[in-house]
């Protein structure tokens, strides 16, 4: 049963500090393309406020969120997890229980309803492990939007289940086949797709990326997150945690987190892929390999970026799909560079080994990227006192990763 003292808040937007009107967090941010693109960008921002003054829209998200999305999504009391590891208790955000098993839906319905608001009838995306394609697909079915996704083909390949749930979702995918045939090829396809069809189409976004105002709107929609599982802890445990984790890809379910923790006394940690290891260079932490990670330029937004010493982007490496990419969003290195949130790592081991402890004590079996927070808390509890409590955001569901998690471990 829900919690019935929690409501769904309405979401606040406006009241963080950043980023400011030119779209900067500090040195990060900002928008980096094509001048054709930025009147679109203007339309965007100027829709945007004026859907998150608008009580109607907010009223429809939230009823959406709780008749479809499943929120609030509840926090777990991990008890047994918290006693072998004999130090902090340890609470988990369910956001894999949220419809289609991850935090995606969140933003993926906050802005086809935005679309849909806009007169826009024809979605946009760009997908890397799918992920977010089947939520903008879900999303689009619900709402009677069209949706058209660019994959590169090699992706396409290596993630056919989520190929075909699109495709059943009534969305066209469009293989991309220049570049690499991945996911930086595809947003490219994506972005040039939207502006040729810029009257018709709205470019839905996947992760607390590219240029302003995507970030904002991305981590306003996941902010969800954190307002409520800060109201969870209080009414479940009298009080704040002391920690609260959460792995970064793009960034958008750690944004989304540490938004409800901004103006606490709470420490806001992020875990990167650390892939076969720091040393190895097949990784994609940005902020811990300072070899690589350097502020840059990629699709769009200025943040740290993996690129070698001619600004060339590196290759990534991650067991996990969704923390694969070679950049982070602009205002988690601002959080770095301000010292509010701290960065860290966990390789394809740590997180591999913390996935299976928590399926053996909780019988949870979480997504790769979550085991990458869920290791870090793992590091944590044990030299933490018993009275101390650590939040994990368990992102998403571990069922994607099945075959994965298979071969890695060598199950049969
Ligand atoms: C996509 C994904 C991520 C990474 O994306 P962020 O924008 O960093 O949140 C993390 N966890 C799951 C389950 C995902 O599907």
């Amino acid at each position: 049963m829900a919690d019935p003292t929690l409501k769904t808040e309405f979401i606040k937007t406006g009241t963080a500090n950043v980023p400011n009107e030119r779209g900067y967090y500090g040195d990060f941010g900002g928008r980096f393309v094509p001048e054709t693109i930025i009147p679109a960008l203007d339309e965007l921002t100027v829709a945007y406020q004026e859907a998150m003054a608008d009580p109607d829209f907010q009223q429809r998200l939230m009823n959406l969120h709780q008749t479809y999305t499943g929120r609030p999504t509840p926090v777990t009391y991990a008890k047994r997890l918290s006693e072998q590891l004999g130090g902090a208790q340890i609470y988990l955000k369910r956001e894999d229980l949220a419809h289609t098993g991850a935090h995606k839906i969140n933003n993926a319905l906050g802005q086809a309803l935005l679309a849909q608001r806009m007169g826009k009838k024809r979605i946009v995306a760009e997908t890397g492990a799918g992920q977010h394609g089947v939520a903008s697909a879900t999303a689009s079915s619900l709402l009677g939007l069209e949706c058209h996704v660019y994959m590169g083909s090699v992706d396409m390949a290596r993630q056919q289940p989520n190929v075909f749930r699109m495709k059943l979702l009534g969305t066209e995918v469009i293989p991309v086949e220049s570049g690499t045939r991945t996911l930086k090829d595809a947003i490219n396809e994506a972005m040039r797709d939207w502006v040729t069809n810029v009257r018709s189409s709205f470019y839905l976004l996947g992760s607390a990326l590219g240029p302003h105002p995507y970030p904002m709107i991305v981590r306003d929609f996941q902010s969800v997150i954190g307002m409520e599982a800060r109201q969870q802890m209080l009414n479940q445990t009298g009080r704040l945690p002391d920690v609260a984790i959460a792995c970064v890809g793009g960034g958008s379910n750690a944004i989304g987190l540490f938004h409800g923790f901004r103006d606490d006394d709470v420490d806001l940690i992020g875990v990167e892929a650390g892939g076969h290891g720091i040393e190895s260079g097949e990784h994609a932490a940005r902020f811990a390999d300072p070899r690589y990670g350097r502020p840059g330029v990629l699709q769009g937004t200025r943040s740290y970026v993996l690129q070698n010493a001619d600004g060339q982007i590196m290759n990534t490496h991650s067991v996990s799909a969704g923390l694969d990419y070679a950049s982070v969003g602009p205002e988690h290195a601002y959080l770095r560079d301000t010292e509010r949130a701290f960065y860290t790592l966990a390789t394809d081991q740590e997180a591999l080994a913390a996935l299976q402890t928590l399926a053996q004590t909780e019988g949870i079996i979480a997504a790769l990227e979550s085991s990458h927070a869920v290791a870090e808390a793992v590091k944590r509890a044990p030299s933490m006192s018993k009275d101390s409590v650590i939040l994990v955001n368990l992102s998403g569901r571990g069922d994607k990763d099945l075959g994965t998690i298979m071969k890695e471990l060598k199950i049969d």
